[in-house]
C-alpha cells in the first residue's frame, strides 16, 4: 500500500490494566488433581500467566480482567468446579452510550492498533439508536483488497474545510477569475476538539499535538493549552486550530500567519470578528463554533446561509446529546435536519 494511505502503528504495553467482561471464581476445594487440568488448555494461557501476576501484587486483579470467556475451562473441569462470571466492575463502567462493551472494545483498539471493528453486525432495519441508526456505504473500505476494472481502488477519507464556489469562471489565462476561497484539506474526517473541562489532561495535549502532525489532521487548543507545550512547539502550527475566546487576546501575528484554522464562539459580531482575523491571515480559514441547545439548529442553519461564514463546528453533549435540553435529540438526527434544509455551502459537522 502506499505510504501516504498509511498511518504508522505499533503495539505498546498497556500502562493500567484494563477492566475485561469476564472473570473466573475458582473454588479450589474438592479439586481432583486431574492429570491434565482444564486450566493448562486455556487458550489465552490466563492461568499460566497467574504467577507473573501475584508476583506485583499491585496486579493481582488484572488477572482476572483478562479472561476472554470462552468457556473451556467450565466445561472442561472435571470436578466442575470453575465458574464464570461477569465482572461488576466491568458492568458499571461508562454510562447509557459509551457503554462497557463501546469502552473495551476502544481499550482493545488501542492496545492493538488494528482496525476497528465492533458490534455484531447488522441487526435488521435501521437498527439501534443513536449513530446505530445510521447507514453508511463502505462496501469498498471492508474489502480494500478488492481489484476494480480499473486497477486497485483506494477510497479517499480526505475532506476540505472552507467554502467552494458553485461556478469558476477563467480568464483567457486560465486563471480564476473572481480568485478562490481558502480552503484547508485534512486526509481523514476526524478533528480532536478541545477536551471538556471536567475531562481536561493537560499531559496528553504534546501527544494530541503529535498525533494530528503525524496523520495530517487537526486539533483544536486554547491559546494557554498551545503555551504549556514543550519546545518546538511551532512544528505543530499547521495542524492546531486555534479556539480564540472573544475577550481574550489573539496570537502573535506571527502564529497567526502560520496557521491555516481557527474557531470562534458564536455571538452576536461574529461577522466583525471574522473580517478582523481575515486582515491578520487572508487565507485563514475560520470556524464558528455552536453548542446544539434548544435554538442551535435554526441558528447553524441560519449562519450557513450567511455569506461569510466558512464552516460551522456544532459541538454536542460528550454522549452526542443535545445540550441543556429535557429530552435532548441526538446529534446525528440534528445533523440530518440541518443538512436537509437546503443547505448549499460546504459545512463541517463534527461534535466534541
Ligand atoms: S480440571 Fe478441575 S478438578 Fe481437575 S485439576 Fe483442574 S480444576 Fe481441579
Ligand atoms: S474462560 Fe476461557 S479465557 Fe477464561 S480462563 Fe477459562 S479458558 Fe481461559
Amino acid at each position: 500500500m502506499p505510504k501516504k494511505y498509511h498511518i504508522e502503528t505499533k503495539k505498546v504495553p498497556r500502562r493500567l490494566p484494563s477492566i475485561g467482561k469476564f472473570g473466573i471464581v475458582d473454588w479450589r476445594e474438592d479439586c481432583a488433581n486431574c492429570h491434565n487440568c482444564a486450566k493448562k488448555a486455556c487458550i489465552y494461557e490466563r492461568y499460566r500467566q497467574e504467577a507473573d501476576y501475584i508476583k506485583g501484587l499491585g496486579d493481582v486483579k488484572s488477572l482476572f480482567f483478562e479472561c476472554n470467556g470462552c468457556f473451556s475451562c467450565v466445561q472442561k473441569c472435571t470436578k466442575g468446579l470453575l465458574a464464570l462470571t461477569v465482572n461488576p466492575v466491568y458492568e458499571n463502567m461508562g454510562n447509557s452510550y459509551f457503554t462497557p462493551d463501546i469502552i473495551t472494545t476502544t481499550w482493545n483498539q488501542a492496545d492493538t492498533a488494528s482496525i476497528p471493528v465492533s458490534g455484531a453486525g447488522y441487526r435488521g432495519k435501521f437498527s439501534g439508536t443513536g449513530f446505530d441508526g445510521m447507514w453508511t456505504d463502505m462496501s469498498e473500505i471492508v474489502r480494500p483488497t478488492r481489484d476494480g476494472i480499473h486497477g486497485r481502488e483506494y477510497i479517499s477519507t480526505a475532506v476540505d474545510i472552507g467554502r467552494k464556489p458553485r461556478v469558476i469562471t477563467f480568464n483567457e489565462k486560465g486563471a480564476p477569475l473572481d480568485g478562490l476561497f481558502p480552503l484547508v484539506d485534512i486526509p481523514i474526517p476526524l478533528i480532536i476538539d478541545k477536551m471538556p473541562a471536567n475531562y481536561s489532561f493537560p499531559n496528553l495535549l504534546p501527544i494530541f499535538a503529535d498525533v494530528a502532525k503525524q496523520t495530517g489532521t487537526m486539533v483544536i487548543m486554547d491559546r494557554k493549552d498551545y503555551e504549556a507545550l514543550p519546545a518546538g512547539k511551532e512544528q505543530y502550527l499547521p495542524h492546531i486550530i486555534f479556539h480564540l475566546e472573544n475577550d481574550k487576546p489573539l496570537m502573535s501575528p506571527e502564529v497567526m500567519k502560520k496557521i491555516r484554522l481557527v474557531e470562534i464562539n458564536d455571538g452576536t459580531d461574529i461577522e466583525k470578528r471574522i473580517r478582523e482575523l481575515k486582515t491578520l491571515n487572508p487565507e485563514l480559514v475560520i470556524i464558528v463554533r455552536v453548542e446544539l441547545d434548544a435554538n442551535s439548529e435554526q441558528r447553524v442553519i441560519e449562519l450557513a446561509h450567511e455569506p461569510f461564514v466558512e464552516a460551522i463546528h456544532i459541538v454536542a453533549d460528550i454522549n452526542g446529546n443535545q445540550i441543556n435540553v429535557e429530552n435532548p435529540k441526538f446529534v446525528k438526527d440534528m445533523m440530518r435536519n440541518i443538512h436537509t434544509s437546503r443547505i448549499s455551502k460546504v459545512i463541517y459537522f463534527f461534535f466534541g
